[in-house]
């Protein structure tokens, strides 16, 4: 089962924790510490399920919405050099 960071929301606490639950399950976590609610800690270890492999001289429109966004991310990439 995946493991998700989850960040308590009470800013006098804001407790990081890992829970372990299924990919579809979203369940409300309470912090453990002061039972707030929490908020799931998404973007910092997310990966391309593949390398970019997009088709750089084709009109991004004709890409399916997943490949456009690593077109874009590509894109961000190429400009850094
Ligand atoms: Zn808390």
């Amino acid at each position: 089962m995946p493991r998700y960071e989850h960040k308590c929301l009470k800013d006098i606490c804001e407790f990081l924790f890992e829970v372990t639950y299924g990919i579809k399950e979203e369940p409300k976590i309470n912090c453990p510490k002061c039972a707030s609610p929490t908020q799931r800690q998404i973007g910092k270890n997310i990966m391309f399920e593949t390398p970019v492999d997009v088709d750089w001289e084709g009109d991004p429109k004709d890409l399916s919405p997943k490949s456009f966004k690593q077109y874009q991310e590509a894109k961000k990439i190429k400009y850094k050099w």
